[in-house]
């Protein structure tokens, strides 16, 4: 999610309660509520996916009150297992909600998906529930910078020091990676020694960033990363998307399981994105676009996501499917729904050669033995590592 290049919808008749399907909408037996706090930020990110269709900052305030929350929840969640992503905009600057949120609902699980540039001006309380803090950074310091603004990665590596030990769970680096120059260096140090973060994540920039020599640059910098995640069975490299990539070809049941064999960032099982006014969509890519909104917490309705794998997408007949499960529902719909020639081949497939890469990389370093290999703490990591839950995955 994150970053996206304009993509015009046609309005589709608005929703209303008596649209609800019958069936449960939520596919599982989890369900992640993605709460935009504000749309609001205090950087200015050149790649920020919100600035599609004019989000960001559209929505200041919230407009549904914690009870109404708590009615949809009682009224479409009743015996899920349910976890808070604080998203935004940037969440920490509706500090309140959060807060309200925490304490309203002590039993779910809490992630906040951050830039960190305020994160040490939250309460020690509220720091300790989080069971992940996502933080975004782009790598090294340079790339960062130019992407965030000066200082902005000295001042989050300062900031997640200061609160690191009283963060509740794990900290994982959320990288957007935009930049065919970023080093392989530069994200392997994000996970160093003397960092901040138990994880590093990346996604593929979803933007026009894949011309020239930029495909080959990146796979250099894969094989750099899959080559030290393979050298040692007593140490975790702990790369999720290799981490999850492994897992799957290792055990297939487990993305059924998890997802219904569907995407694993969720958006087409259970993930809900609510916006400031209270209106759901299933990804945070698409809230611009009304043929995605699946419901509401003020109207306390909900329906199936609408972003579903389809015929006119390529997976089913892709060698990666088996694993990848369809990597960004809103890449392929977009590419081959909405039929954006343009996407399709200066975002969506190079970013899919890139993924066939990666699980052809994998497979002649033997995973099969390497994870028969791995110690039990290693191997336990690659199986049920929590921070599946909070992260798409796939890059
Ligand atoms: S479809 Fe999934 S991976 Fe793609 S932008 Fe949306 S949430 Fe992120
Ligand atoms: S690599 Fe692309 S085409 Fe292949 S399964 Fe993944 S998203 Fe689908």
């Amino acid at each position: 999610m994150h970053t996206a290049t304009p993509i015009h919808f046609s309005p589709a008749a608005p929703n209303t309660e008596n649209q609800q399907s019958d069936r449960n909408p939520i596919v599982g037996g989890r369900v992640e509520l993605q709460l935009l706090t504000t749309l609001k930020c205090n950087l200015k990110c050149s790649y920020c996916s919100l600035g599609v269709g004019e989000v960001l900052g559209s929505q200041v305030h919230v407009e549904y009150d914690v009870d109404q929350l708590s009615t949809f929840i009682d009224t479409h969640l009743q015996g899920k297992v349910v976890y808070v992503t604080f998203y935004g905009g940037e969440p920490t600057l509706n500090k309140p909600l959060m807060l309200e949120v925490m304490r309203r609902f002590p039993r779910f699980r809490f992630q906040l998906q951050t830039n960190a540039t305020l994160i040490s001006k939250l309460p020690d309380e509220t720091l300790g529930r989080l069971s992940n803090v996502l933080a975004s950074i782009d790598g090294g310091e340079a790339t960062t910078d130019a992407y965030r603004g000066r200082g902005i990665y000295r001042q989050v590596m300062k900031n997640l020091r200061e609160v690191r030990a009283k963060v509740g769970g794990s900290i994982t680096a959320r990288v957007t990676w935009g930049n065919p120059d970023t080093t392989f260096e530069e994200l392997d140090q994000l996970v160093g020694e003397d960092t901040p973060f138990d994880y590093l994540y990346w996604q593929f920039v979803a933007d026009q960033q894949y011309g020239g020599d930029s495909l080959p640059k990146r796979q250099a910098v894969l094989v750099q990363m899959i080559d030290k995640f393979f050298s040692r069975t007593d140490v975790l490299y702990p790369l999720i998307p290799l981490m999850g990539m492994v897992r799957n070809k290792l055990f297939p049941t487990r993305a059924q399981e998890l997802y219904a064999g569907r995407a694993q960032c969720r958006v087409s099982t259970h993930l809900l994105n609510v916006m400031p006014n209270g209106e759901i969509y299933p990804c945070p890519d698409l809230l611009y676009a009304p043929d995605m909104k699946m419901g509401d917490i003020k109207g306390n309705w909900l329906k199936p996501s609408p972003l579903q794998l389809s015929s006119e997408m390529p997976c089913e007949r892709c060698e990666a499917y088996s694993w990848c499960r369809g990597n960004c529902m809103k890449n392929l719909y977009n590419g081959y729904v909405k039929q954006d020639v343009q996407y399709r081949s200066n975002v969506v497939e190079p970013i899919c050669e890139l993924i066939r890469f990666m699980g052809r990389e994998i497979d002649q370093r033997k995973p099969q033995a390497w994870f028969e290999q791995a110690t039990l703490p290693v191997r336990k990591q690659i199986m049920d590592c929590e921070v599946y839950e909070y992260v798409e995955i796939m890059p």
